[in-house]
């Protein structure tokens, strides 16, 4: 099996509701194809198929991860991530490592908030330490260790109907009018947790190898 990573998509040719052949940017000839696997956005197969495209961009959030280890235990023992619905903070979700490895001996704790990528300045690692605090996640006496803050643009879609319905309409274009694709991952539409995306992407397989 060979892997050819930095390449673009140029041109994936049809015979009869088959893909036959891919063509990468970067060659002159094309590859043959008898299964096309696709993971990214199903608008950029329809480009390249020439097929009708729905234009569907959506206004994307920026992810903020803020990461601490703390010298005192983590004031709540038991959860292994919870979802903060506290509309006083922008942190949605925190995830509590020490509970999900009780062997550990380090303090660590995760906190994510989404905003527009121009807010990202606005959200610092000292307000977001004391906003833990103020959950009654972290000791009001606790100091931070150490601290990363990741920045991460583009992330999740701000949900709208006309986007739901722009991308069930490519998906359903793509896979009604090709034989030989497998659509996956979070941009069908069909999942989005990591797990669901990988077992279906593993029952696509396997249903496409019984086919035969
Ligand atoms: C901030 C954030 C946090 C998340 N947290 C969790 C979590 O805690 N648990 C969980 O289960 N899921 C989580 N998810 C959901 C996550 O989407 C799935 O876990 C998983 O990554 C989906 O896999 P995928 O293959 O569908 O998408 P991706 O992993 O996003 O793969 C899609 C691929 O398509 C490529 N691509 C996109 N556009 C183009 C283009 N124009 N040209 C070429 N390539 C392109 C991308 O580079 C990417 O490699 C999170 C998602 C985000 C954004």
């Amino acid at each position: 099996m060979e892997i050819k990573l930095n390449e673009a998509v140029e041109k994936i040719a049809l015979d009869n509701g088959q893909v036959t052949k891919v063509k990468l940017a970067s060659q002159p000839q094309t590859l043959d194809t008898q299964l096309l696997f696709w993971s990214a956005p199903p608008f950029i197969a329809l480009k390249a198929m020439n097929l009708p495209v729905v234009s569907n961009k959506p206004e994307l959030r920026t992810a903020l991860v803020f990461h601490y280890s703390v010298d005192k235990p983590l004031l709540d023992d038991r959860s292994h991530y919870l979802w903060i619905w506290d509309d006083s903070t922008a942190i949605f979700r925190v995830t509590l490592y020490p509970n999900l490895s009780p062997e550990s001996k380090s303090h660590t704790i995760s906190a994510e908030v989404l905003c527009a990528p121009e807010e990202a300045e606005q959200y610092s690692k000292e307000d977001i330490f004391n906003t833990l605090k103020r959950l009654e996640l972290i000791a009001l006496d606790a100091n931070c260790l150490s601290s990363i803050k990741q920045v991460i643009h583009n992330t999740f879609p701000v949900p709208s109907s006309e986007f739901e319905t722009g991308n069930a309409e490519n998906y359903h274009t793509l896979s009604e009018n090709v034989s030989n694709v497998i659509v996956s991952g979070r941009s069908g539409g069909k999942q989005w947790r990591q797990a669901d995306v990988l077992v279906a992407a593993y029952n696509a397989i396997q249903a496409f190898v019984k086919a035969g």
